[in-house]
């Protein structure tokens, strides 16, 4: 199975869990959600870092 080149992996900020697999393509900011503690980051595709962000809107998680 042939995979697009992987840039890099991110780590959530707060628990450490590699969450983010960035591709070569990738490019700017997006918010994801943690797998693991499902803590919201922003990450930046091109420097390869997460930082944690407050969500803009509430859900009914908590
Ligand atoms: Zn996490």
């Amino acid at each position: 199975m042939t995979e697009m080149d992987l840039k890099g992996v991110v780590a959530c900020p707060a628990c450490g869990k590699e969450f983010v697999f960035a591709y070569s393509d990738a490019k700017g900011h997006a918010s994801m959600a943690c797998v693991r503690c499902t803590r919201i980051s922003m990450v930046d595709y091109e420097r390869l870092e997460a930082t944690l962000i407050s969500p803009k809107r509430r859900t009914n998680q908590r």
